[in-house]
């Protein structure tokens, strides 16, 4: 499959070029993974799954929005633009959809997505804390991971509901590292918080140091980035950023 990376920036303010726009993973030009920004329309896929309502993944809940391409999420939602719960999974030409629970908000629910195609695998996560042991067997093992990088600090930043009990936030890098290294060979962050604006360069290496870490090929995306689910290991210590003069 071939995976365009169409934004990178986490709920945080714009401040970098190759790194201003809120989520977006574009597949073989046709299915849409979050839209945070209204532009990702332009691509004209076939269909759009959301990893949960917030609008850095679905600009929709918060600003006007009008459009025919069928939504998919974990939750309904009925306004300008209608969500149909996704529960189990969809089989769209060669692809097989798979929804995977997630832990990130008390009040929204949320999902990761593996998509299928022939013998290739891909899992996106948006925000995330933790995904229940009893789902990793779905993703053992999986060609790549795409997931969030909000924040750096092992342990991330994660709360309780004092009466729900529900965890949620965000966990951190390298506790994402941890908890995917076992199933597959590369992971790619994105969704970036303000630690990684801070200094891109270092934040970058950062990241492809825990792989090292971990035994995995780990790498930070930017905004444009294109990759291939079967594709080699990310080129370590290496910007890709520098072929297109940022
Ligand atoms: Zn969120
Ligand atoms: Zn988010």
């Amino acid at each position: 499959m071939h995976i365009t990376v169409l934004g990178t920036r986490g709920e945080v303010a714009e401040s970098a070029p190759f790194h201003s726009r809120h989520s977006g993973i574009l597949i073989d030009e046709t299915l849409l993974f979050d839209l945070g920004e209204r532009e990702f329309l332009d691509e004209r896929p076939d269909h759009i799954f959301i990893t949960h309502l917030h609008p850095d993944h679905a600009f929709f809940v918060t600003g006007p929005a009008s459009f025919d391409i069928p939504v998919s999420g974990p939750e309904a939602y009925d306004d300008a633009v209608t969500v149909t719960v996704i529960d189990g999974p969809a089989y769209l030409g060669p692809y097989t959809i798979t929804p995977v629970p997630t832990h990130h908000s008390k009040l929204v629910k949320s999902a990761a997505y593996l998509v299928r195609k022939g013998g290739e695998s891909l899992l996106y996560t948006g925000d995330l804390i933790w995904i229940n042991r009893e789902y990793h067997t779905l993703f053992d093992p999986v060609d790549l991971v795409i997931t969030d990088g909000s924040l750096i600090r092992k342990g991330g930043r994660i709360r309780r509901d004092p009466e729900t009990g529900v965890l949620y936030g965000h966990n951190g890098i390298p506790d994402l590292v941890r908890l995917f290294a076992p199933y597959t060979t590369r992971i790619l962050f994105v969704h970036f918080g303000s630690w990684f604006y801070e200094d891109i360069e270092a934040a970058r290496e950062k990241i492809a140091a825990l792989g090292e870490e971990y035994g995995v090929s780990v790498s930070a995306a930017h905004d444009g980035m294109e990759l291939e689910t079967a594709g080699p290991v990310f080129p370590l210590g290496q910007s890709s950023l520098s072929r297109f003069g940022g």
